[in-house]
């Protein structure tokens, strides 16, 4: 019924594969960025009314050509895009397997080599932070947004050690929490869903260097203390996600012991430097994190749907998460072992933890140093040659992103908005705008493709400087 036969099923793996290869050897050779059409998309799409079924292999064709044509394509070495990766083979080859095994991992009993080596990789992750491995703890999640919702429940939970069950509104105080203006808004929409509500968010601004203002924070937390308010988190980012900036984060950690505060660090993208003996220093203090977001979809390049939420507190997770319930396989519960539906938001649960195995075992330690170094190094050469040729860089950081400004224009948002859309247009590569402090507008260019060489920095240089010039000219 819902089967193939197996001749047809091996032309369909073989397709597999072709296409495949055709993409990653392609690639380089499509425009980055899709001309839209919406109209047409949609038309198109409703046109298909599943009366008449096609073969598997012109269904394949139809989607890949689908695919290529409307889309950006993140896997474009020159992609200068918002840290979405070009994805490791091996990683690609895992999320293959994983469809086809379609193993579940709610209870450990179903799955006990996914749920271990899960659970190992979590202790490996939590090493490279600095945390002892057997104190390591933590779960996959979808990405860097579950994974600080879920810091911010655990946060909550640690506090409050009851309002799993009574809930916010027995609480003796309102909680509240604090990230910088340049935090993820994902934190906003955790607060948002979770019952505490935006206005629980504390935003404090950050200094001249995009850093969170420790004084200004300091303020805040008196503030609120002295309207009995109750401050239970703060909220560091190693790496922006705007510009890239890592957050004073042994400062903080100092803040949050004496003020009694759960430490999250957002490490979401810039974590990765953990794994580079030389860079590590830039992450000083993370170690002292109560819990840590980090997301393998990013720098690690595995293909996207594969964040951590890394805790040292390994309690936490099930008192956030465990519901009562009747149905799940008891087997595990008198082993000790881990059953993943009763330790965070999901239920039924993917393998994720596979295509970042697969990497590391494949490529090694070692290849995502090399990796790793090459990217910065990428980094190092855009930020040079955009001061070369005149443009004036507005944040500071090792890592490989880089926002400017044209300085005859420097306050003029539309002017750098208009330069990117003709950027875009010409399909040479992808950059994008941001905002500064909520206000401030930058072109933002950031390394996030391993296979981004000199000659894609080179040429995004180029391209950019033509639009700025097709632009001033428009003017
Ligand atoms: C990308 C990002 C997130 C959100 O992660 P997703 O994987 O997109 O859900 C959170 N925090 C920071 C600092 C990020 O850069």
């Amino acid at each position: 019924m819902l089967d193939l036969d197996p001749e047809t099923r091996r032309a369909l793996w073989a397709q597999l594969a072709e296409v495949a290869e055709a993409y990653w050897a392609q690639v380089l050779r499509l425009p980055v960025s899709p001309r839209w059409d919406p109209e047409g998309l949609r038309q198109e799409l409703e046109s298909h009314r599943f009366e008449q079924p096609l073969s598997p292999e012109a269904v394949l064709r139809w989607g890949v050509e689908r695919l290529r044509e409307h889309q950006v394509h993140t896997p474009h070495p020159r992609y200068f895009g918002l840290f979405n990766p070009a994805p490791t083979p091996m990683g690609v080859a895992a999320e293959f397997l994983v469809a086809l095994f379609n193993p579940q991992l709610a209870a450990w009993t179903h799955s006990p080599f996914a749920v271990e080596l899960e659970r190992r990789l979590v202790r490996w992750f939590g090493a490279q932070f600095g945390w002892p491995e057997a104190e390591s703890d933590g779960v996959f999640t979808s990405g860097g947004a579950e994974a600080n919702h879920t810091a911010l429940l655990l946060a909550l939970c640690a506090r409050f050690s009851e309002v799993g069950r009574v809930g916010l509104r027995a609480l003796r105080a309102q909680p509240v929490l604090y990230v910088s203006e340049e935090a993820h808004h994902s934190l906003l929409k955790a607060a948002q869903v979770s019952g505490l509500g935006r206005e629980a968010v504390r935003v404090v601004p950050v200094t001249e260097t995009l850093q969170f203002d420790l004084e200004a924070l300091a303020r805040q937390i008196a503030q609120d203390r002295r309207q009995g308010l109750e401050p239970f988190l703060l909220v560091g980012t190693a790496g922006t996600t705007a510009a890239g900036v890592i957050d004073p984060l042994e400062a903080l950690a100092d803040l949050a012991q004496a003020e009694g505060l759960w430490y999250h660090v957002d490490a979401a993208w810039a974590g990765a430097v953990a794994l580079v003996a030389e860079y590590r220093p830039w992450l000083k203090g993370v170690e002292r994190a109560d819990s840590i977001t980090f997301d393998p979809h990013k720098w690690l390049s595995v293909p996207m749907g594969a964040g951590l939420c890394l805790s040292r507190h390994p309690e936490m997770l099930e008192r956030a998460f465990r519901v009562p319930e009747t149905y799940m396989p008891r087997e595990a519960a008198s082993w000790g072992v881990p059953d993943p539906f009763a330790r965070s938001l999901q239920w039924s649960r993917r393998f994720v933890g596979l295509k970042v195995w697969f990497s590391l075992m494949s490529l090694g330690r070692q290849g995502y140093e090399t990796a790793i170094r090459h990217m910065v190094a990428m980094g190092h050469r855009l930020r040079q040659g955009l001061c070369d040729r005149g443009w004036a860089l507005q944040n500071a950081t090792p890592l490989p992103l880089a926002c400017v400004v044209d300085p005859a224009f420097a306050e003029d948002a539309a002017h750098h908005e208009a330069i990117v859309r003709e950027l875009i247009g010409s399909g040479r590569a992808w950059v994008s705008t941001a905002r500064l402090r909520g206000h401030h507008t930058v072109i933002r260019a950031c390394i996030t493709n391993y296979r981004t060489g000199p000659e894609d920095v080179d040429a995004l240089l180029e391209a950019l400087d033509a639009a700025r010039h097709r632009v001033r000219l428009g003017r």
